[in-house]
C-alpha cells in the first residue's frame, strides 16, 4: 500500500496534490511518501517479531541514499548497509549510528576499510579471503579489532534478472559457500578481526520465497559445521532481496510470509539475524513526476515523449524493467502509445505498445515505484543534469535534494592550456 493516490480526480503524494510540486519545483522530479516509508519500515519490522531476538535492519542505502530517506529510517530504528566509502559518510550524517552500519561489497578499498575503522562500524561483510587478509592487518596495524562475516555465495538461483542475481556460483559475491570452514579455520586465527558470523544475499527483485529458503537452509548447515568445528557464531546476515509489484494485479510475497518463513528456518540457529531490505521498503514509496514534452505521431502507435529520460530513471533501459505509468489529472479516456525519453538513444524507451491514461502536450504523469533504485542511479547523459527529490510529510512538502543544472555539472570540467 502506498500514499499516492486519487483525490478529486487528481493525483496526490498523501495530501499534496502533485501538479502543485510540480510548479514548485519543475519536472522531472522524485517525489517520496514519508508516510509509505514509514509504514513500510514498520511492516518489515513487524514481520520479524516472530524471531527469538530482535533483528538487526539495515536498509540498504543504494536503493536510496537521499539523506532524508535516511533520516526517516534512522528515525525508525534502522542502520545501514553501505557498499562504498560515500555511503558509509552518508549513513553516518544521516545519523545513523556507526554500530549499526554494515559494509558490504567486494571491492573496498583499503582506504575504504580504514574509513570504516576509523568509524567503527558494527561490521564489515567480507567476501574473500584476501579482503579479509588485508582488513585484519589493517586493523591490527592501528590497534583495533574489526567484526565481521563471512558472505558466502550459496550458489542458489534467485530466479530474477542476471544483472540483480547475485547467488550463483559463477556470480563475483562472496566466497563459495564450501570455502567457508577452511576460511574461517584461517581468518579467525587473525588478529584484527572477530569472524562473527555468516551472510548472504542471492539477488534482488525476487518474487519467490524458495531461493531464500533454499539459500538460508544451506546457511543454517554451514552455521551448524562450524560450530562443530569450535567456532563462535553470534550473528548471520540474511541480506536483502524481497521484490515488490511493479505493475498492477502483480503478486508478491509479503512480507510476513518472508517473516515466518526465516522465523522456521532459522527457530534453532540461536544468533542475532541482521538483514539488508532496501526494495521493499523504498520501491514503493516513489514516484517520479515528469512532463508530457509532445506527443508524436508514430507508425503504429503514437510517442508520448515526457520530460524525464534513461538519465533519470534507468531500470527501463537497464533491464527492461516495467513501471506502471499514469496521468496525474486523468481524464478517463485511454490510448495505446509509445512511452519515451528525449535522450538521443532508443534505450530511452519507458514502455512499447502502452495502453495508458490518454495524453497530451503539457499533462504531467508519474512512473511508480521508482523509490528504489531510481534517483539513485541517475547520471547526467546527454548534459541533462540531475534530477530533483522531494518528500511529502502530510499536506507539506520539502525539496530533499536539488536539480544539479547541466552547468554545475560542467563547472567542474576544464578545458586544459595545451588546447590553446
Ligand atoms: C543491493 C543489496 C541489498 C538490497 O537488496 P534489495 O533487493 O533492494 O532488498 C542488500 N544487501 C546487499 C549486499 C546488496 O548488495
Amino acid at each position: 500500500m502506498d500514499h499516492f493516490t486519487l483525490k478529486d480526480g487528481e493525483l496526490h503524494a498523501e495530501d499534496v496534490p502533485l501538479a502543485r510540486i510540480s510548479k514548485d519545483v519543475g519536472t522531472p522530479v522524485y517525489v517520496y511518501s514519508r508516510a509509505t516509508f514509514a509504514r513500510h519500515a514498520r511492516v518489515f519490522r513487524d514481520a520479524l517479531s516472530g524471531l527469538r531476538r530482535p533483528p538487526h535492519l539495515a536498509f540498504a542505502v543504494k536503493a536510496n541514499p537521499n539523506l532524508a530517506v535516511l533520516r526517516l529510517l534512522a528515525n525508525e530504528g534502522y542502520g545501514a548497509d553501505v557498499v562504498s566509502g560515500g555511503e558509509l559518510a552518508r549513513a553516518l550524517s544521516a545519523g545513523m549510528a556507526a554500530k549499526d552500519i554494515v559494509f558490504s561489497g567486494v571491492g573496498k578499498t583499503d582506504a575504504e576499510l580504514v574509513q570504516g575503522l576509523d568509524a567503527g562500524i558494527g561490521q564489515f561483510n567480507i567476501e574473500s579471503g584476501e579482503e579479509g587478509r588485508e582488513l585484519a592487518a589493517l586493523a591490527a596495524s592501528r590497534g583495533q579489532v574489526a567484526r565481521c562475516a563471512l558472505r558466502v555465495n550459496p550458489d542458489v538461483d534467485a530466479g530474477t534478472h542476471d544483472k540483480i542475481s547475485t547467488g550463483r556460483a559463477d556470480n563475483k559475491f562472496g566466497v563459495p559457500i564450501g570455502h567457508a570452514p577452511a576460511l574461517f579455520a584461517e581468518l579467525s586465527r587473525l588478529p584484527g578481526i572477530e569472524l562473527r558470523g555468516l551472510a548472504v544475499h542471492i539477488g534482488s527483485q525476487l518474487s519467490d520465497l524458495t531461493p531464500l529458503e533454499t539459500a538460508f537452509a544451506k546457511l543454517g548447515d554451514m552455521l551448524a559445521r562450524l560450530r562443530s568445528e569450535g567456532h563462535t557464531i553470534t550473528h548471520m546476515d540474511l541480506g536483502g532481496g524481497l521484490g515488490v509489484p511493479y505493475r498492477r494485479g502483480e503478486h508478491f510475497p509479503e512480507p510476513a510470509e518472508y517473516g515466518a518463513m526465516v522465523a522456521r528456518i532459522t527457530a534453532d540457529w540461536d544468533v542475532t539475524l541482521m538483514f539488508e531490505p532496501g526494495r521493499v521498503i523504498a520501491g514503493n514509496a516513489g514516484v517520479l513526476l515528469t512532463k508530457v514534452i509532445r506527443v508524436k505521431r508514430g507508425l503504429n502507435h503514437p510517442f508520448v515523449i515526457v520530460d524525464a529520460a534513461m538519465n533519470d530513471l534507468a531500470r527501463p533501459a537497464l533491464y527492461g524493467a516495467w513501471h506502471d505509468f499514469d496521468a496525474v489529472a486523468p481524464s478517463g479516456e485511454r490510448m495505446t502509445a509509445n512511452i519515451v525519453g528525449p535522450i538521443c538513444e532508443t534505450g530511452d524507451t519507458f514502455a512499447l505498445d502502452r495502453e495508458t491514461d490518454a495524453l497530451v502536450s503539457g499533462d504531467l504523469a508519474v512512473f511508480r515505484t521508482a523509490g528504489a533504485y531510481g534517483a539513485t542511479m541517475a547520471s547526467s547523459y546527454n548534459s541533462r543534469g540531475f534530477v530533483a527529490e522531494v518528500m511529502v510529510d502530510g499536506s507539506e512538502f520539502a525539496v530533499v535534494a536539488d536539480r544539479i543544472l547541466p552547468g554545475a555539472i560542467a563547472d567542474a570540467e576544464r578545458v586544459p592550456d595545451f588546447l590553446g
